[in-house]
């Protein structure tokens, strides 16, 4: 059985104060539930409060970015060792909107991977087609694509510590969500992709759904075999909306 996980991405969200401020209402809010695992990533410069509020919880902190070199000369980045020292457990890599702004490619992605599993970061692999990729019928390939190519440096010994998100890029941010049906389409094949890949260890692997997950539709999600928990930007900002989602009930 794989336990579901929940991240919360706040984006350029949240100054420090604030972000200590969802945490003294979210955390009595999700106390003693440990049937899922929670993960909330909020910008570089509330991760060293916020992860002072989450100390002691059993909800982690994340990072929304990373650079794959340890140190050097990279004005205005941020290294995994950086990561470690200040908490974090996981860190986003791949989310659609680094990949359309920031030119963040499957090579950079695959990098960014190796160099968090290196310093026991969990990376959050997110893949997604768009809007046209859809339409044109190429949403499985595209998907497939971009797993296959930022997977390239995971060994399967490492498996246990990669969590995909699919997040289809017309759903984010859009109000528009991936019925259970086309998101368990797209979750089945990248299962499947992750068999071939990592062997059993592919089965223990958890996927996420990203895309306008909210209080409204993430019971329906969560009923379909593939879907094991969502990775929630805009829901996510709101304590008692996250902390509904996180208590999803299984219908
Ligand atoms: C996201 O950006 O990862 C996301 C899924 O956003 P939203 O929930 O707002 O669609």
């Amino acid at each position: 059985m794989r336990k579901p996980i929940f991240a919360a991405n706040w984006k350029m969200q949240k100054t420090a104060g604030e972000a200590e401020a969802f945490a003294d209402k979210f955390l009595p809010l999700v106390a003693g539930l440990d049937r899922v695992d929670i993960v909330i990533a909020p910008p570089f410069t509330a991760l060293d409060r916020l992860g002072h509020k989450l100390d002691g919880s059993h909800v982690a902190l994340a990072a929304q970015n990373v650079n794959a070199e340890e140190r050097g000369a990279f004005t205005g980045e941020i290294a995994p060792g950086m990561l470690v020292d200040l908490g974090c457990r996981y860190t986003l890599v791949g989310h659609s909107e680094r990949r359309a702004l920031y030119g963040e490619n499957d090579e950079r992605v695959a990098r960014k991977a190796a160099a968090l599993l290196a310093h026991g970061i969990r990376p959050i692999v997110c893949v997604g087609e768009s809007l046209e990729q859809r339409k044109r019928g190429d949403a499985l390939d595209v998907v497939s694509g971009q797993l296959s190519d930022s997977l390239a440096t995971v060994e399967a010994s490492q498996a246990d510590d990669i969590v995909i998100a699919y997040e289809p890029v017309w759903a984010i941010g859009t109000g528009e969500t991936a019925t259970p049906e086309i998101a368990q389409e797209v979750h089945r094949h990248i299962r499947e992709q992750l068999r071939v890949k990592f062997g059993e260890a592919g089965d223990r692997i958890r996927i996420q759904y990203g895309g306008s997950v909210k209080p409204e539709n993430v019971d329906e999600l969560m009923t379909q075999p593939d879907i094991d928990g969502a990775l929630v930007g805009g829901a996510s900002l709101d304590p008692e909306a996250f902390s509904r989602i996180v208590r999803f009930e299984k219908t």
